[in-house]
């Protein structure tokens, strides 16, 4: 299968030095995709900047925004059988980039951020066959965000964990939470190494496509 994986988060910037982002590592898709190769799958990565190497026998495309991470999945939609948005992208974004260095001047300073474009929402007004993940990270009522999330989103399935999780959270090695399916399944991953999560999910997904 034609996969797509989005990895990592997005940053949006402020002024040339300083940008809004998030702590996430980048693992989890990076793994996915690894996993996805191995399993002889053709893997396109649009990563976010994280400080993981390259993987070799994977299309790797580098952006920085959530609206370079949108355009370059939504080009590509159309190719793809599968999406699986790991992305942590950033929910907002300032409206105009300064085009200098902000100074300090002894005084508060109020940034206004405008919302960004809802990538995996942009993808289901796509023409497109592709199945669709998305991931939740939530911090409270788990399941019954990432199930509202599901169908906001018109996805297929979504993976959900809970951040607040110390050793299973943002940016961890370890990884554990459920796999949701639009058909009202629910799939416990316990926890275990990213490495392993990516395993169950890609399972996960392969039987899912095969039964329909
Ligand atoms: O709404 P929330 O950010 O919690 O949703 C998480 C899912 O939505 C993830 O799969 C993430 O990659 C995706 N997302 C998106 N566009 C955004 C924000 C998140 O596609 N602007």
């Amino acid at each position: 299968m034609k996969i797509c994986v989005t990895a990592g988060p997005t940053r949006e910037f402020i002024d040339p030095v300083r940008f809004i982002s998030s702590p996430s590592s980048g693992k989890m898709g990076y793994f996915l995709a690894q996993e996805m190769l191995k399993q002889g799958h053709e893997v396109t990565l649009i990563s976010g900047p994280v400080s993981l190497k390259k993987p070799t026998g994977i299309i790797v495309k580098y952006v920085q925004t959530a609206k370079e991470m949108r355009d370059q999945v939504v080009k590509g939609i159309a190719n793809f059988d599968v999406l699986v948005m790991t992305a942590a992208v950033c929910d907002y974004s300032l409206p105009e980039i300064h085009t200098n260095k902000i100074k300090k001047n002894d005084s508060e300073l109020v940034l206004s951020l405008v919302e960004n474009p809802d990538i995996l929402k942009e993808v289901s007004k796509v023409d497109h066959d592709a199945y669709v993940v998305g991931f939740a990270a939530e911090s409270e009522d788990l399941i019954e965000n990432a199930r509202k999330k599901m169908f906001e989103k018109k996805l297929n399935m979504i993976v959900a964990n809970d951040i607040t999780q110390k050793e299973t959270g943002f940016a961890s090695d370890d990884f554990e939470g459920f796999i949701l399916r639009s058909d009202g399944s629910l799939e416990n991953i316990a926890k275990c190494s990213k490495s392993i999560a990516s395993k169950c999910i890609l399972k996960a997904i392969c039987e899912d496509i095969c039964e329909s």
